[in-house]
């Protein structure tokens, strides 16, 4: 029997109506604050991500999922390496948004100079080469959006707020969301930053896992995450973002803050905040649902050096992404859905002389805008009717042969079970009327 890919879900049913449903919320309310949505290429070249997410960066050295084309294969296999290979012939499937965004930006020059910041979202697949568990998938979705051309802190306060709004929206009450902020500074400080935690691990070398000396070298504030509890304990006495950041950096954290605080939002400063991807400068926020267990449901950031990495003009830029499948999970443990109720439907029964009229009355009830379903398997009514009650039908048009004889349709609330006889010539109305 064919099996999916492990670490990939089929996407059918309720579960697709809670994707949808995301999507829906997500136009709505993104739409209020400006944003449009955008779609780029589930594709990339290998260097968009490099440059952007970052040589030293988990996703990148471990986790993308390559795409080679049939054609360069068989050359690949003999010279052992993609050494050969074009920039353009090395691709791989986007693990995240942001990068193959801002590649797009550039490529199309979506923010001309002095130009009003770009606002767009989108939902889309994204792939990571991971070990597959709960919450936790090598095929996940995301709906994220990114703010090109703007580093007023406001910007910032703003979409974390409508990031909040958005939880809420979804079925999250307010106080199931821990969200947690941190700056990580800038291209003047971080550096700096940077160094002295590779200072701090390195002369704390004997009590690290090696796992830890290595990111000393390529991605020393990664240490912050690491899973094992002795690293952790000694990281706990490293030097914390907040107390290094330069003058500017100091001050647009503390406007965030502030504006946050005039919002109404509530966050916690976390300093060991890092998030896993090189390209953020100051703000950076992720939020989790404690009682969930599948770790961050959303996060993101301010990458102000980003769009230069992919070759364009110094632009600052502010994101953040959701997943949609651990979003899932979290409100099952609080007892709710994305998903959304069955739409109710009309459903026209008929006995086997009136096949024909079944389908012309569907016809013209679909064209007026109802949804509608109808018999295709030659049931008696009386399975007709228990189908309809299976398809959430709100409405039965029943055809008989003595009335359409007359003109006319017998139509069924099936809740109330009261029925009226409607002449076929304005049914599609009356109809279209009942189920507005
Ligand atoms: P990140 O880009 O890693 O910050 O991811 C943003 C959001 O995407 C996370 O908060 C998760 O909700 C979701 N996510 C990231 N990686 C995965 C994955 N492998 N499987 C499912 N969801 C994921």
């Amino acid at each position: 029997m064919a099996q999916r890919v492990q670490g990939t879900e089929d996407l059918y049913g309720s579960y697709m109506s809670a994707w949808q449903h995301m999507e829906d919320v997500a136009r709505e309310l993104f739409g209020s604050y400006g944003f449009d949505r955008v779609e780029t290429p589930a594709i990339e070249q290998v260097d968009t991500f490099v440059h952007g997410i970052g040589e030293s960066t988990d996703v990148v050295r471990k986790e993308m999922f390559r795409v080679i084309s049939g054609a360069t294969l068989p050359g690949l296999l003999e010279q052992g390496s993609e050494a050969h290979l074009k920039a353009r012939q090395r691709m791989a499937l986007r693990p995240e948004g942001t990068a193959g965004l801002v590649r797009a930006a550039v490529e199309h020059n979506f923010v001309p100079q002095g130009g009003a910041p770009v606002k767009c979202w989108y939902g889309e697949a994204m792939f990571r080469g991971e070990r597959p568990q709960k919450g936790r998938l090598r095929q996940f979705h995301q709906i994220g959006i990114e703010v090109l051309g703007a580093a007023d802190p406001a910007i910032d306060a703003e979409v974390i707020v409508m990031l909040m709004q958005y939880f809420e929206l979804l079925g999250f009450p307010r106080e199931a969301l821990a969200l947690r902020i941190n700056s990580m500074g800038d291209a003047a400080c971080r550096p700096v930053y940077r160094e002295s935690v590779r200072s701090f691990i390195l002369s704390h070398k004997e009590e690290m896992c090696a796992d830890c000396l290595e990111r000393a070298e390529v991605n020393p504030l990664r240490a912050f995450d690491c899973k094992n509890d002795h690293c952790r304990e000694v990281m706990a006495d490293a030097p914390l973002a907040k107390d290094n950041l330069c003058d500017e950096c100091a001050s647009h954290y503390a406007q965030v803050k502030a504006y946050l605080d005039e919002a109404g939002v509530a966050y916690e400063e976390d300093p060991t905040l890092v998030r896993g991807l090189d390209y953020y400068t100051r703000t950076v926020f992720e939020v989790d649902v404690a009682s969930a267990g599948v770790g961050a449901i959303g996060g993101g950031g301010r990458y102000d050096g980003l769009m230069e990495l992919e070759g364009g003009r110094p632009t600052p830029g502010i994101g953040f992404a959701v997943g949609f499948e651990r979003i899932e999970i979290a409100l099952q443990a609080l007892g709710r859905t994305l998903a959304t109720p069955v739409p109710s439907c009309v459903y026209v029964a008929a006995t086997p002389a009136q096949r024909a009229k079944v389908f012309a009355v569907a016809q013209a009830l679909r064209e007026a805008g109802v949804r509608t379903e109808e018999d295709y398997q030659a049931r008696s009514l009386k399975s007709q009717f228990k189908q309809a009650d299976k398809l959430n039908a709100r409405v039965c048009v029943v055809l008989g042969d003595d009335e359409v004889a007359a003109g006319m349709a017998t139509v069924r609330d099936m809740a109330t079970h009261e029925q009226v006889q409607v002449p076929l010539d304005g049914l599609a109305a009356h109809v279209a009327g009942l189920m507005a």
